[in-house]
């Protein structure tokens, strides 16, 4: 636990979220500027910088935070028409918060990322 990582805090319970999963392990919340109507990022607790630290450390916890976000896309009721789930990892993807997270994202057509 970082105190001055914000998601660490989050995470422990130290800085208010809107929680809507969580496990000893992973914490899922709506994200405070959301970019679609639904918006949760899920974080695991313990405090890995981005994917890479945390697949290379703990693929175990990584696999938690890719089985909350799917646990998440069932309970916000997005299977059916489909949604994103990305991990921005450093600057040309805008990584903001350096403590691993996964936006899911859905709720509406989302656009694409990636044309072929
Ligand atoms: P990223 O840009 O991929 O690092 O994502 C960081 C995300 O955290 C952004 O979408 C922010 O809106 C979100 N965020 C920042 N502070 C908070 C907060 N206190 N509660 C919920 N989401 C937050
Ligand atoms: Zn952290």
């Amino acid at each position: 636990m970082s105190e001055d990582c914000l998601f660490c805090r989050i995470g422990a319970g130290e800085i208010p979220a809107t929680v809507v999963y969580e496990t000893d392990s992973v914490l899922a919340f709506r994200d405070i500027a959301p970019q679609a109507p639904v918006h949760v990022v899920v974080i695991p607790r313990a405090h890995h910088a981005n994917v890479i630290a945390l697949s290379e450390t703990d693929p175990g916890l990584a696999s938690e935070v890719l089985a909350a976000a799917g646990a998440v896309a069932k309970a916000e009721g997005l299977t059916g028409d489909g949604f994103r789930v990305v991990f921005n990892t450093g600057p040309h993807a805008g990584q903001t918060v350096f403590h691993v997270h996964a936006h899911v994202l859905g709720g509406e057509p989302l656009g694409l990322i990636v044309s072929m």
